[in-house]
């Protein structure tokens, strides 16, 4: 345990009592924690001299700091937050169309093993989990950083480095930290975990009852296809994870949501979008669809491209002329690398380059 956000409600009415102080503290300290962003006024605070003391001298309250900030033309905000014990990871705040909210995108892992040749998260191999405290961090900077644009930090999804069913003895604590109105007031409803579909870790996250939304990183309805681009199919086949998703829908009662990102000539065509329909058929699921932000050559030396809008367009029509309710995700960000783990892997692959560090501006 290094900082105050490693710890939940009993964990740290235990170290208050380690300490000598009075247990019951424990909630109101947490709920002024997480209202305030991840501060706490100890200087104006109700708590007795003893406990104020040992918050200051014995338990960090945060564990990370921003190595860099950037804003793009949309105003996009990418953050690159690095860990007092190493590492860093990529938060993203993108501002949502009601001009005052925003929505958040953060990280599991440093790194990721999943191997998706798209994704620049996973070029360099898995380099380790994130902490609870860790992933709790990063939901606290981008809502420190929505309210200094007079926006509020209205939802969260777990769509930036790393597979979330992955690290799920961390990812359940932070999402309960992260969500529960009690604490980080944010809403289960408003917490969207997104994988890769590893089948157990679906169920698992069904049995922790959190009430969150799933959304399926899919790029493909048939295997032969999707195992080109998702080596992870080979384990665990498109039929197995649609089961478990529908077991999913049927344990929460959430509606999925269905990833597709785009690839020039891979898994674009007419046929493709038929073959997504057919197996979204009496399934209640949305599909995303996410135009390809290019990262270069991917895992497998492959470069790939994103399709034209009138290509995209005719997927979206053929899907909706079948009856699936889809939509087209506008990409975010661009100028600022915000596609997955790609602000991270420039630093990494060119660590004496200066990026820019741009002031925070309020969006228009
Ligand atoms: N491992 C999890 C979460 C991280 S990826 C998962 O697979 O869902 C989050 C989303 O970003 C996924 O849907 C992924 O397919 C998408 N993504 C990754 N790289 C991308 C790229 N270069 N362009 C567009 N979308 C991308």
């Amino acid at each position: 345990m290094n900082a105050l956000t490693d710890y939940d409600l009993a964990g740290f009415r235990q170290r208050l009592e380690r300490w000598g102080c009075k247990s019951v503290h424990a909630e109101r300290i947490l709920r002024e924690f997480y209202a305030g962003s991840g501060r706490l006024d100890l200087s104006n605070s109700q708590l007795p001299a003893a406990l104020r003391s040992k918050l200051r001298t014995e338990l960090p309250l945060r564990q990370s700091h921003i190595l860099f900030r950037r804003q793009s033309a949309d105003g996009t905000l990418k953050l690159l937050v690095g860990f007092d014990v190493g590492g860093a990871a990529e938060a993203v705040l993108m501002p949502a169309v009601r001009p005052d909210r925003a929505a958040g995108c953060i990280s599991s892992q440093i790194g990721c093993a999943m191997g998706c040749d798209f994704c620049a998260s996973t070029r360099g191999g898995l380099e380790r989990n994130l902490s609870s405290g860790e992933i709790v961090e990063q939901f606290l900077q981008l809502r420190e950083a929505a309210a200094s644009v007079g926006r509020r930090l209205a939802t969260i999804v777990f769509m930036g480095m790393g597979e979330p069913l992955h690290n799920l003895d961390q990812v359940i604590p932070a999402i309960r930290r992260i969500a529960d109105p009690a604490m980080g007031a944010l809403g289960w409803r408003h917490v969207t975990v997104s994988t890769v579909g590893i089948v157990p870790g679906i169920d698992r996250l069904a049995d922790a009852n959190l009430n969150v939304h799933l959304a399926l990183s899919l790029h493909a309805a048939d295997d032969e296809t999707r195992s080109r681009i998702v080596p992870v199919n080979r384990r665990y086949p498109i039929s197995r994870i649609i089961d478990a998703t529908r077991r999913f829908q049927l344990r929460t009662g959430r509606i999925p949501t269905l990833e597709y990102c785009l690839l020039a000539g891979v898994n674009d065509s007419d046929e493709h979008a038929i073959r997504l329909a057919q197996l979204v058929d009496g399934f209640r699921a949305h599909v995303n669809l996410i135009p390809y932000n290019s990262i270069g050559a991917g895992v497998s030396g492959a470069v790939y491209e994103r399709p034209s809008p009138q290509r995209v367009e005719k997927f979206l029509s053929l899907l909706r002329q079948r009856g699936v309710v889809a939509h087209r995700r506008h990409t975010r960000g661009d100028d600022v690398d915000a596609a997955c783990g790609q602000l991270r892997q420039m630093l990494i692959s060119e660590p004496d380059v200066k990026v820019p560090l741009q002031v925070l501006a309020a969006h228009p």
